[in-house]
């Protein structure tokens, strides 16, 4: 399925410019050897000054050395007959073959020719082979996929810290594996896919395999990047194979690590991707293509589910989503205790205050802390290792790390904790938003923290009460910033509170009719505001106004918000103390924390 694709040409144009630049090297070589051509005269001057050290004499062709070394070559006229009694003279030494210049000049032609020709008979041979069905070009087609067999070491949930959420979500997979006619015959759907997604290191590999473990079946995995392939209709042909293989296997498990590779959203701005987009295609109809029930199940692995093209996620294929975090205090402490089993430590080791001092560490970032500090302590000789060790590796893995999230340090953890707990406070107070689902101070992305409300049904429309408690929630965090540590220390960490805040604002301005002063105008896409002055339709007082109007909104949030903290000082603190401590809190716990304190 060899296709003129732009890709194609491209790669093939270039194999011919670099052999070309190869042969015009070498030929350059043979040329750099060639030699000083020089008149019959003055060899015959050279011999009589006794310069010539050797001769080789070739027919009518003369080719030697110089005394200083140098090679020359020259042509004798007619039959010189005393050529060789004069260099016998001047003690030249001699050597002589009879006349072959024909055969010599072909087999030079032909070699400074060789690179060329093989170069050629290469590419025609590429092309053959590629024309003759991509699968079988050096088994191209083949999938690299490795399965785990009876002789891996099993991993089963044991060896998962921490997830419970994301095990709990699994064991309905794993249950469905061990007996798929179970659910066949009670006509329930199994999902087909499942999307595992979370930043590096946090174990959705380590999950996926943990399910094929529990289950006790086949686990192919592979990483979608091998899909992906110069050549159009390999990484499809790639995929029937490992379907194919797979479903020799059942039931099994096949996952797909970094899945993004193959399935980013199709259509993006560079044009498109032919293979890519093949490939994905032939995924979707494999997907499809496999019956419901019969025991295959697709894990899928991300850090970017943002960027996926929205026919993978579509309901019937990967539909079921796990996302999997940063561990918190208490998971690293899990974690670490996990991988703590196959190495040797001091019993007195505190592992408690160790997962405190690894906010930001991954699963893989603590295994390889412990790892580290074991290669640490046996250099030192240490039979055990020792929290001086791990604090010794901790330095080494921060210090590598430097542009990952995971250094920070006590104050700017305590002033993300006061940070956070100003939203809390003021969303666990708003009567008309959402219930906290949790706060934490684990970085998660570029944040360093975030308080989660969920809604407790869907919402159709909105009413001004929550937009306004909306806004206060978002400025809360920079108001217990003000209220704690003062006006001149506050941080740029609110700069997405206030763009949230700002958006709302602005809705509620130029959309809602929200304002008293505007009215019920949408002033919105008519007036190009986002645009700027220049495509501003409105007079300038107009102007004026709507800018006035949205400002009002935003102080006077923020002054709420930090009037409502001065009176709920007690409250403030008592959460921050609580995060600082868990650095995860669910919203029951923060019912708990913030009762307490009203009761004292
Ligand atoms: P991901 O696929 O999310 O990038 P991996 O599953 O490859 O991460 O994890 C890498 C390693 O980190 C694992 O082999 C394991 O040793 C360790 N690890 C990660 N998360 C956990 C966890 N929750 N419990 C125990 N070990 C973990
Ligand atoms: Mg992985
Ligand atoms: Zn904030």
């Amino acid at each position: 399925m060899f296709k003129f694709s732009k890709k194609n040409i491209v790669f093939f144009t270039a194999t011919l410019l670099i052999g070309i630049a190869f042969f015009n090297v070498y030929n350059g070589k043979i040329q750099s050897r060639q030699v000083l051509q020089i008149d019959f005269s003055d060899f015959v001057k050279e011999t009589e000054a006794n310069n010539i050290k050797d001769v080789l004499i070739k027919g009518f062709k003369v080719v030697g050395h110089f005394n200083n070394g140098t090679v020359f070559t020259t042509v004798v006229p007619f039959q010189d007959r005393d050529l060789v009694t004069r260099l016998m003279k001047h003690s030249v030494a001699i050597k002589a073959y009879l006349p072959e210049e024909m055969n010599g000049s072909f087999i030079q032609i032909l070699i400074s020719w060789l690179p060329m020709i093989l170069i050629i008979s290469m590419w025609l041979f590429s092309i053959k082979q590629i024309g003759q069905g991509s699968s079988r070009a050096m088994g191209f087609g083949k999938s690299r996929f490795r399965k785990t067999g009876e002789n891996d070491k099993k991993i089963s949930f044991k060896d998962v810290a921490g997830a419970d959420e994301a095990k709990e979500d699994l064991e309905e997979i794993v249950d469905f594996l061990k007996d798929p006619s179970k659910y066949k015959d009670i006509g329930a759907r199994m999902p087909k896919g499942v999307l595992l997604s979370g930043p590096p290191g946090t174990g959705k590999t380590l999950l996926a395999r943990a399910v094929a473990g529990e289950a006790n079946c086949a686990f192919f995995s592979t990483a979608a990047s091998e899909f992906v392939e110069m050549f159009v209709g390999v990484g499809a042909s790639r995929v029937r194979d490992l379907f194919t293989k797979a479903k020799e296997n059942l039931p099994c498990i096949i996952f797909i690590d970094e899945i993004d590779a193959m399935g980013r959203q199709r259509g993006s701005a560079f044009g498109g991707n032919d293979e890519r987009e093949q490939t994905l295609n032939e995924f979707l109809v494999q997907l499809d293509g496999f019956e419901q029930n019969t025991g295959l199940v697709i894990f899928a692995a991300t850090n970017r589910p943002d960027v996926l093209d929205s026919a993978l996620t579509r309901s019937g294929r990967f539909d079921r989503r796990i996302s999997v975090n940063l561990p918190d205090l208490k998971q690293r402490e899990a974690i670490l205790k996990v991988h703590a089993r196959k190495i040797k430590s001091e019993e007195s080791l505190d592992w408690f205050s160790i997962a405190k001092g690894t906010i930001g560490f991954s699963g893989a970032d603590l295994e390889n802390l412990l790892n580290e500090s074991a290669l640490l302590a046996a250099r030192k000789k240490i039979k055990e290792i020792t929290t001086n060790c791990i604090e010794e590796a901790k330095d080494k893995i921060i210090l590598g790390a430097l542009q990952k999230s995971i250094t920070m340090n006590e104050k700017d953890r305590k002033l993300t904790a006061y940070h956070e707990a100003g939203h809390a406070i003021l969303a666990y107070y708003s009567k008309n938003s959402d219930p906290i689902h949790k706060a934490t101070i684990v970085p998660r992305g570029r944040a360093l923290g975030m308080v989660v409300q969920l809604p407790e049904n869907d919402k159709v429309s909105i009413t001004k009460i929550e937009l306004i408690e909306r806004i206060r929630i978002a400025m809360a965090g920079r108001a217990a910033e003000e209220k704690i540590f003062g006006a001149d220390f506050i941080t740029s960490g609110a700069s997405s509170d206030i763009k949230a805040a700002t958006n709302i604002a602005k809705s509620m301005v130029l959309e809602y009719g929200m304002s008293e002063k505007l009215g019920m105008v949408n002033k919105k896409e008519e007036s190009g505001y986002m645009a700027g002055p220049e495509n501003f339709g409105s007079s300038n007082n107009l102007k004026e106004i709507i800018d006035s109007e949205i400002k009002k909104i935003l102080d006077d949030a923020y002054k709420f918000a930090l009037n409502f903290l001065n009176e709920k000082a007690k409250e403030l603190e008592a959460l921050t103390s609580n995060l600082l401590e868990k650095e995860t809190l669910s919203g029951e716990e923060i019912d708990v924390i913030l009762k307490e304190c009203e009761s004292k």
